[in-house]
């Protein structure tokens, strides 16, 4: 028999740990591929297949899946687990970058700003499944990122 003929079983669905750190990853919507990445990428995708996003910040893929990888050179946008530089987005809807929630964190409007994405999403207004490479709202890290800065002051 041909040994190959079951590798499509594994097609798709089945992988949930990234095949590069083993970090398992949360499936995101097909739609945040097709906004997120690069045309040159885009025109690789399957769009039969789902993916998952890989969160380790020491690994260069983000989507994956059984057949596929994408790393952050596919993207059009900085991935915010991915790029600790400054001007990288932690809220991709509403533009806060992590130069912007230190600067609120050290004028002490790092609550309010918290407050306003909060609110902004329980309105409505939040468009995280396109804007945001993890596919899901990025409240968590704003809050994760504004909890740091937070202790690095008390330190
Ligand atoms: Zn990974």
């Amino acid at each position: 028999m041909d040994p190959n003929c079951c590798a499509s079983d594994t097609h798709g669905q089945n992988v949930t740990s990234c095949p590069v750190s083993g970090t398992r990853g949360k499936a995101v919507p097909l739609i945040t591929l097709k906004a997120l990445l690069s045309p040159p990428a885009l025109v690789r995708l399957t769009p039969e297949d789902a993916f998952r996003f890989c969160p380790d910040p020491t690994c260069d893929v983000v989507y994956f899946n059984a057949a596929q990888t994408y790393r952050t050179g596919d993207l059009k946008v900085p991935v915010f687990q991915k790029d600790q530089a400054p001007g990288v987005p932690v809220c991709s809807c509403f533009g806060h970058t992590r130069a912007d929630l230190s600067a609120a964190a050290a004028s002490g409007t790092g609550q309010a700003l918290e407050a306003s994405v909060r609110a902004h999403v329980q309105a409505g207004r939040c468009g995280c499944e396109v804007n945001n490479p993890q596919g899901g709202c990025c409240l968590g890290n704003v809050v994760t990122v504004l909890r740091g800065l937070g202790r690095q002051e008390q330190a």
